[in-house]
């Protein structure tokens, strides 16, 4: 169970040396408490101490990690049932399945889909993480000639799928360097499984008839020494696979039930044979605990929605998400075209770019850093103010872009547009539209 920071601060030396970065030993204590510091940051705690604080500070659901370098995919190491009571933390990955019942084409093209849809949203690239390598032939030989496959055309983190120990043990010596995830262990194979986990250091996947089979697999996983599993109650009906994950999740946070500590894995591509319903399973699993999701294929239609989806959920309700201070080029502008600022909160460049681009008139959109906040919420707490738009222009470099001196404010700062001309004396302050969709008219009629 998670220690309070008073009950962490009595193992911590109370000496209030300051080398952890905070002033106190107390005031480590309530970081750390908050998973907002580690336990190593001290230099001074006892190793009896440590012992003790990193079982106990350790999250009820333990964070496991599939690959290696920097694609490796985390999941778990959650600690709230609901992202506003903090944030959740680890984005479940999506994996596209492949199995060695496949032509090489066929191989190759979704090899190739899984490492190159890719899509940019809010300066970030989202794509699927995973690709999960199937033995539907039972064949020892044709699985390991897939994972070498496979292993040759992309880097991506892998999963292996075999309820057979032979099997699985000539895949997963093809790919032990890779770290994979070796799926699954059940009641009938959880030794040999759990040999060959422990032998390559792999994660293991267990399977479980029911949710409660899986807590009896689980837990005997656990007696023999397995620290990283990934658990899948082995359910394939919706209605019951959702059940299982709420149960799960709630089993591991509130009561700490070990069997549950783990990330889920999950097979809407064992659910459903409609690619509308297997996306919108996904999509019910990203909301609701799914560690790892694994999808039939990576298409457009279902990938994109299914990472916007992910980026929803996985965002810090607490700080607004932002894009990054410059000056950004929308169509080809020239040293005519005009210059709009704005805010950095993330909503509102994209709706003035998109309206700047719906104009089809090219220009220059300055985005100041406003800590994420929005147009009137930055002027109203000073972040948009403008002796700090003044600096920012001045600075940026964009009269080396423009031979004109106009700028387009927001109409919702039209107040300090005043001060802002006091600012910047050789500048015209031209105050743009309230409202984002009057932007292309606006545009249109200043070009024409
Ligand atoms: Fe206390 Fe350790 Fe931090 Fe020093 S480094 S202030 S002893 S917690």
């Amino acid at each position: 169970m998670a220690l309070s920071g008073i009950e962490i601060f009595k193992f911590l030396p109370k000496t209030n040396c300051k080398e952890c970065g905070v002033p106190t030993c107390l005031a480590f204590a309530m970081s750390l408490a908050q998973g907002k510091a580690e336990l190593t940051a001290c230099p001074y705690v006892s190793d009896e101490a440590k012992e003790k604080l990193s079982v106990a500070s350790a999250p009820p659901i333990r964070t496991v990690t599939i690959g290696a370098g920097d694609k490796a995919q985390k999941a778990g190491g959650e600690t709230v049932l609901f992202r506003h009571e903090k944030t959740f933390f680890n984005a479940p990955g999506l994996a596209i399945l492949i199995t060695d019942a496949m032509d090489d084409a066929e191989v190759e093209a979704r090899v190739s889909r899984a490492d190159k849809l890719e899509y940019e949203r809010v300066g970030l690239t989202l794509r699927g993480n995973l690709v999960a390598l199937k033995a539907a032939s039972g064949d020892a030989s044709k699985f390991e000639a897939l994972v070498n496959k496979v292993k040759g055309l992309t880097d991506l983190p892998i999963i292996l799928i075999t309820d057979d120990p032979a099997v699985m043990g000539a895949g997963a010596k093809a790919c032990a360097d890779r770290k994979p995830l070796l799926y699954g262990a059940t009641a009938a194979n959880a030794d040999a499984m759990a040999g060959l986990a422990k032998e390559l250091s792999c994660p293991l996947g267990v399977r479980g008839e029911n949710i409660d089979d899986l807590a009896a697999v689980s837990q005997k996983l656990i007696d023999a020494g397995l620290k990283d599993l990934v658990i899948d109650s082995g359910a394939r009906k919706m209605n019951t696979a959702l059940t299982d994950h709420l149960a799960i999740r709630r089993l591991a946070l509130q009561k700490q039930f070990k069997p549950f500590g783990f990330p889920t894995i999950t097979f809407p591509c064992e659910m459903t044979d409609d690619p509308m319903m297997e996306t919108m399973y996904a999509s019910t699993f990203i909301n609701k605990y799914g560690g790892y999701i694994v999808l039939s294929d990576f298409q457009d239609q279902n990938l994109f929605p299914l990472l916007l989806n992910r980026l929803n959920i996985y965002t810090d309700p607490q700080r607004p998400m932002a894009t990054k201070q410059g000056i950004y080029e929308i169509g080809t502008p020239t040293e005519e075209s005009p210059v709009l600022i704005t805010t950095n909160f993330s909503l509102t460049y994209f709706i003035v770019s998109g309206e700047i681009e719906t104009s089809r008139v090219p220009g220059y959109l300055m985005v100041l850093d406003t800590e994420g906040l929005s147009v009137m919420t930055a002027w109203a707490a000073g972040k948009f103010a403008a002796d700090l738009i003044a600096t920012f222009v001045k600075k940026s470099g964009i009269t080396d872009k423009v031979k004109h001196t106009k700028l387009i404010i927001p109409g919702y700062a039209a107040g300090m547009s005043g001060e802002l001309e006091e600012e910047l004396p050789d500048w015209k302050i031209i105050i743009g539209p309230r409202d984002g969709s009057h932007i292309p008219a606006m545009l249109k009629e200043m070009s024409a």
